[in-house]
């Protein structure tokens, strides 16, 4: 029909207006690189791109709390019992694929081999941050003791800047964060002074999803909350309407004032380039090849056309580096044009963009094992074991904020005794590699919400079918 053709080409105009919009940026900073733009002129001109970056991370949090409780109080305990242990296993799985290919693909490729070029002094008296208080930091924050801190402050005890003259353990991130101040990139990148992205996200999606779980079994006295949570939902959901035309033009000036900005690639040295390559290639198996494979072999469709249908979240990942500021965009594609069921997208995504991270995870893997070849450290099969579990459990951690996981490879380099301060001979290129682990983080929480529609569809029809006896009813 008519309406449909004025659709599909609305649609597909959207998608070329964005890729357009990267292409453009590109060739802009790339432009503008010669001229010597001063950092404050810099600023200026990523002005348009800080705003796109404030307006989705604006949405985030009334997002995930209406979208969590609207989804949860809309199917009953079983199918969300049912649906939970699915997506945990999803989670897990994938995330484990995806250290197991950076794992194998930075073994390969070996980036780290030959002797290192500038050995950085090994002061060992730091004092070592157990795996252990990492995950209790992970517990915590799942309970906030105060709501309204949880919108704006992680409550941890070891991942927060602190006072480095009482807490040993905060010497290492102290050096890492000066050193990104004085390479001068801006205050994006910086996620460990991150008061306005500390959100403690973790806490508010288990608090959201608790709570959700509760009014939906209220019955009638539970329907004013519910259709509060639900026209809040509709309601956030139109904004992102709006903003996502304004989107082409903000990634257009986010990817241009970062090209313009960063380091003369010509400096990279030979290892860092072998091990962003590294990352690159096992990222590219598993976004491009493992993930659509697995979405294939459950749903028996067409992994690519699911794809085309994120194209605009996955280019919003790649501009913004954050899953979480991505989150409003990738609710958009999945609905609208992935017409995937909202109960599913409205529990799923919000989770998978605070705790599943495969590109995450991927890179904590082949990052640690980078450091081991610089420092001509042989791991055993235990180490590697090792740090296959700790960098689940760092992606697990990470927040879905720029850089995150640069700070929680402190967790996997101390579990094997690797010097935390090497954190530094990667961060040149980390601007760079977050972009693209956030694409891979943002394709596994996306193709995971099809999955777990495609496995839920009986629960899904059987509550279909519930509400419509009610009611007739009724
Ligand atoms: N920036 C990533 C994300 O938002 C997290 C990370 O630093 O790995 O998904």
């Amino acid at each position: 029909s008519k309406e449909s053709i004025k659709d599909f080409l609305k649609r597909n105009l959207f998608v070329l207006f964005t890729v357009a919009a990267v292409a453009l940026g590109i060739v802009l900073g790339f432009a503008l690189r010669s001229h010597n733009l001063s950092l404050r002129e810099i600023k200026y001109f990523s002005f348009p791109g800080e705003l796109l970056m404030r307006m989705l991370k604006m949405l985030v949090l009334p997002l995930i709390i209406s979208s969590l409780v609207t989804g949860m109080s809309s199917l009953d305990s079983k199918a969300t019992g049912k649906m939970g242990v699915r997506a945990v296993v999803y989670y897990m799985v994938t995330t484990l694929i995806a250290v197991f290919i950076g794992i194998v693909t930075v073994i390969i490729i070996k980036p780290g081999k030959g002797s290192r070029d500038s050995p950085v002094a090994k002061s060992r008296n730091v004092e070592m941050i157990q795996a252990t208080d990492a995950f209790l930091d992970l517990i915590r924050n799942m309970f906030p003791p105060n709501l309204v801190e949880a919108c704006f402050k992680q409550v941890r005890g070891y991942l927060s800047p602190c006072d480095p003259a009482q807490h040993a353990h905060c010497i290492t991130l102290t050096v890492i964060s000066s050193t990104i101040h004085t390479q001068e990139t801006l205050e994006e990148t910086v996620p460990m002074s991150g008061s306005s992205d500390g959100v403690n996200a973790l806490g508010l999606v288990f608090f959201s999803m608790c709570f959700g779980l509760v009014i939906g079994n209220m019955k009638l006295k539970g329907q004013a909350l519910r259709d509060f949570f639900d026209c809040l939902n509709e309601a956030i959901m139109r904004l992102v309407a709006i903003i996502i035309w304004y989107a082409p033009v903000g990634i257009l000036f986010l990817i241009a004032g970062k090209i313009v900005e960063m380091k003369d690639l010509a400096e990279m040295g030979g290892q860092l380039a072998m091990y962003t390559m590294s990352v690159i290639v096992g990222l590219l198996i598993h976004g491009l090849f493992v993930l659509p494979l697995l979405y294939f072999l459950v749903t028996r469709k067409n992994p690519y056309s699911f794809i085309g249908g994120l194209l605009q979240a996955l280019i919003t990942a790649l501009g913004t580096s954050s899953s979480s500021a991505t989150l409003p965009i990738t609710f958009r594609c999945l609905e609208e044009n992935n017409r995937v069921d909202k109960r599913v997208t409205r529990f799923v995504l919000p989770v998978g963009a605070t705790i599943n991270m495969d590109g995450t995870a991927l890179y904590e893997a082949v990052a640690a094992i980078f450091i081991a070849q610089v420092n001509d450290m042989d791991l055993n099969f235990g180490q590697i074991l090792t740090i296959s579990i700790t960098a689940t459990a760092a992606s697990i951690g990470a927040a879905g904020i720029p850089q995150a996981g640069l700070v929680t490879m402190v967790i996997v380099l101390t579990s094997v005794g690797l010097p935390t301060e090497d954190i530094t001979l990667i961060i040149a290129v980390d601007w760079f590699l977050d972009r693209l682990r956030t694409t891979t983080n943002v394709l596994g929480d996306s193709l995971g919400a099809g999955i777990l529609e495609h496995l839920s569809r009986d629960e899904l029809q059987n509550r279909d079918e519930e509400v419509r006896n009610s009611v007739i009813e009724e």
